[in-house]
């Protein structure tokens, strides 16, 4: 009697995970297409500051609207870590990124992409093994991929974080500090952790010809980065001024509307071929 009502509970409980588990998998399936459907990735050059040719590429999500605008990352980056789909969204940028990479190289372009990763992303799902996987299914060379990091996210678990951080450089991804300067770092936590490149925080750069606010904070943050022994990257750069001050005082590369806007990959290939004659 008793072994019947086990074996019934058990089967009623095959039935109900199988079920349930065929319902996640047709739903994730769906999420997958409908994360196809819906977004795009577009593709801004990250440029050396000395000649302004190209050293890379940055990823960015768009969210195109029917009317033709986009609705911008930051208003659906946060609504996507609240509800979960950040790890199928992020799982979908790093794999078409992977895709894009594959698509430069074979069209004579070996540029890096970097990929931005979400605090959510960071934590909640096993990024090695993603990067890993899109790599091998287009065929990508080491240091193909390079991953985007805040500060607020690598301070949430700091020793986690660590970890994370050199497995991925065994992995030989580049790992960036985006928007640095805007959130707030332990200084002797980061000297420890393998870091490649630090990227200044767009607010820095706007006027850093004529403020010398932002001038003392840029020389501050180009002097913390080489002394760490990172490539520092300014956001934002989007005149000439801007452009030849960071190069004067040493910064190696520039990424800004002044270099290149983000745009579709044939686009930014049409642009570096033109570029190149
Ligand atoms: P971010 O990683 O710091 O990316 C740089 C942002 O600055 C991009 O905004 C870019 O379009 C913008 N930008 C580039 N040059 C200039 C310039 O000269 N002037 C100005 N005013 N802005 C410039 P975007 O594309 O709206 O992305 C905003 C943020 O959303 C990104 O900041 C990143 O944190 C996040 N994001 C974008 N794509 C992804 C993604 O695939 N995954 C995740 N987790 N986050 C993403
Ligand atoms: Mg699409
Ligand atoms: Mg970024
Ligand atoms: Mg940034």
């Amino acid at each position: 009697h008793a072994a019947r009502d086990e074996g019934s509970v058990i089967a009623w409980f095959d039935n109900t995970v199988s079920s349930r588990l065929a319902d996640r998998l047709r739903l994730a399936g769906r999420i997958h297409s409908a994360i196809d459907a819906e977004f795009e990735l577009y593709f801004q050059p990250i440029c050396h500051a000395s000649d302004g040719t190209p050293a890379a590429l940055e990823a960015l999500l768009r969210w195109p609207q029917p009317d033709g605008s986009f609705i911008p990352p930051g208003e659906f980056i946060q609504l996507c870590e609240d509800t979960g789909l950040i790890l199928a969204l992020g799982r979908w940028v790093i794999r078409e990124a992977a895709r894009a990479q594959r698509q430069l190289v074979d069209a004579g372009w070996d540029l890096p992409i970097a990929v931005n990763v979400s605090a959510v992303q960071f934590f909640n799902s096993d990024l090695v093994a993603e990067f890993q996987r899109a790599s091998q299914e287009f065929g990508l060379a080491r240091g193909a991929l390079h991953v985007e990091l805040t500060e607020s996210s690598l301070m949430r678990k700091p020793g986690q974080a660590k970890q994370t951080m050199q497995r991925m450089h065994e992995q030989g991804i580049h790992i960036s500090l985006d928007d640095f300067g805007t959130g707030y770092s332990n200084m002797s936590y980061l000297q420890h952790l393998p870091l490649d490149i630090l990227k200044i925080d767009r607010s820095f750069v706007a006027d850093v010809e004529t403020n010398p606010r932002n001038a003392s904070i840029c020389r501050a943050l180009l002097s913390l980065g080489h002394s760490m022994g990172l490539t520092v990257i300014a956001e934002g750069v989007e005149t000439p001024g801007q452009h030849e001050w960071l190069a004067a005082h040493g910064c190696d590369q520039v990424q800004g509307y002044l270099l290149g806007r983000p745009a579709p990959l044939v686009e930014v290939i049409g642009r570096l071929e033109l570029a190149a004659v």
